[in-house]
């Protein structure tokens, strides 16, 4: 076994201490090759105006150990925290949220014994990046931004990890039915990626009726891929259908750096009163230990853990009068683990972990050729409230404008036309879409697109927001209005 392996470890807040005490007590008494550089994060810090809720020091060890097991903490109430997990996750890059639900049946109730999956959920985008306008009176916007490599690197990460980790199918999950072009590029994405990998099973669900199979038969599931919101929802659905709330753990991947915890709370009702289970940070240490290379632990604890739940020794959160045998508080659980280290689980599948390929993940992007891009017109976004906001009013004003070449094309409120030829019956807001094109598709210049919003700006209109209307290598890089 090689030498000590450096980690950074967080108590946190609540139950945070007691949980790690116990873990740290398995991970131990298993042999893990571990060093602990303890670090302060969560209420305390933030109470001292630290915003974070994480030192400076706290991220120059996260520089250096690049390894993260971290206890829950409370985030104090009222404005001006930031999300300590946002934080790390956005300065470390950390890409992948990787969230394991598996049934424990019947030490664990749950609908659905057999389910086994893993949700890969990507960590930087969509509308997390946090890109919010009010633009007018009435209307306020958020960006959802996907990547053509984010998605990549994320859809790879899935295959790898399924890979990795003897999985057989990876299902994608988007609504491109509705966002052809930001869901469509994770979608294409995916299928493309997909043929690199041709021993391992694909298929997509558009998220809605996903995420209600994942509700009503998790089971069929192996490894799902999926942007970030989705992937925030539909991992709350699985572990909550599976029974898995309390027990599981959750990994943040980066190419550098990553961390480790259980997927709960603080639980500041039970806190101090060892009554916590342990066993989510537990999973959460286990993921750790396989992706530093030292899988022979993890596979030890965690058959371990999987034994003494067998044994009916559990904690107060998952005690059933008949099954359980015994009930324990959150030290005493952890000596139970550690006393049937080298056990198996005699009715659940032991663990196994890979011990031949023990290197982290490494994703490589595949170089890709620039696209011609050329600007073919400009959607002009402005906000106007009178006349009792007829569509005729602000089109037929609009028609008067003309640079080179550019001239209105249509009218949308709410991404639905309403000029020329809308529905009376269309619902407007004070927010409208004005897209200009030139007659025969020709490219225009900035220039033109500057005199032309002058022009918007004389005819006493509030003009919010500009997006320009590209084409790539011919192919139109703009959704078309609905009714256009
Ligand atoms: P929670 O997960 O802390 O608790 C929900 C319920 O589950 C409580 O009844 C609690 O007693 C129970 N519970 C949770 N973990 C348990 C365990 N290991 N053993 C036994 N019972 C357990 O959720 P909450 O009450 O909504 O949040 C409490 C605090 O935790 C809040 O400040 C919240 O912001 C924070 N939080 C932190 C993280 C994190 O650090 N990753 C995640 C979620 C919530």
């Amino acid at each position: 076994m090689s030498s000590k392996r450096k980690i950074t470890v967080a108590y946190g807040d609540g139950i945070g201490p007691e949980i790690m005490k116990a873990t740290i007590a398995i991970l131990d008494a298993a042999g893990a090759q571990l060093e602990y550089d303890v670090i302060e994060i969560g209420e305390q810090v933030y109470l001292k105006g630290i915003s974070s809720g994480m030192e400076p020091k706290a991220f120059d060890s996260l520089r250096e150990t690049k390894v993260f097991l971290k206890s829950p903490i409370t985030t104090p109430q009222g404005g001006g925290f930031k999300s300590l997990n946002v934080t790390t996750r956005k300065s470390f890059g950390l890409y992948a949220n990787v969230r394991p639900c598996k049934a424990y049946s019947p030490f664990i109730k749950t609908h659905f014994p057999k389910t086994d999956l893993v949700i890969i959920r990507e960590n930087e985008e969509d509308l997390y990046a946090g890109i919010e306008h009010r633009q007018t009176n009435e209307v306020f916007q958020c960006l959802k931004i996907i990547s053509q490599p984010g998605s990549e690197k994320i859809i790879r990460y899935a295959f790898e990890y399924a890979k990795k980790y003897g999985r057989k199918k990876v299902t994608c999950m988007t609504k491109d039915n509705i966002m052809k072009l930001a869901d469509g590029l994770f979608h294409k994405t995916f299928d493309e990626i997909a043929k690199e990998y041709p021993e391992i099973q694909t298929d997509h669900k558009i998220i809605d009726i996903g995420t209600a199979l994942i509700a009503d038969r998790p089971e069929v599931f192996d490894v799902i891929v999926t942007l970030n919101l989705y992937g925030d929802i539909i991992s709350d659905v699985a572990a909550q259908v599976t029974g898995s709330v309390g027990l599981g753990g959750s990994a943040n991947v980066g190419d550098e750096v990553a961390m480790f915890e259980a997927i709960h709370g603080s639980a500041p009702d039970i806190a101090g009163m060892d009554l916590a289970n342990p066993s989510g940070l537990l999973n959460g240490a286990i993921m750790m230990l396989v992706h530093i290379g030292q899988p022979e632990i993890a596979e030890k604890i965690s058959n371990a853990w999987m034994k003494t739940l067998e044994d009916g020794i559990h904690t107060g959160d998952i005690y059933q009068e008949g099954l359980s045998s015994k009930k324990v508080g959150t030290q005493e659980f952890a000596q139970a683990v550690i006393e049937r280290l080298g056990q198996l689980p005699a009715k659940m599948i032991p663990a196994a972990f890979d011990k031949e390929d023990t290197k982290p993940m490494t994703i490589k992007l595949k170089p890709r050729a620039k696209s011609v891009k050329e600007l073919t017109g400009v959607d002009v976004f402005i906000d106007w409230d009178q006349d009792g906001r007829d569509p005729n009013v602000i089109g037929e004003k609009l028609r008067q404008v003309e640079s080179g070449g550019l001239q209105l094309h249509l009218i949308t409120n709410r991404g639905v036309k309403v000029f020329p030829e809308g529905l009376k019956e269309t619902f407007c807001t004070d927010h409208w879409r004005c897209r200009f094109k030139t007659a025969d598709g020709s490219a225009v210049k900035h220039t033109q697109i500057l005199e032309l919003l002058k022009q918007i700006e004389d005819l006493g209109f509030d003009f919010i927001k500009t997006e320009h209307l590209y084409t790539f290598d011919g192919v139109r890089g703009y959704s078309l209005a609905q009714g256009e």
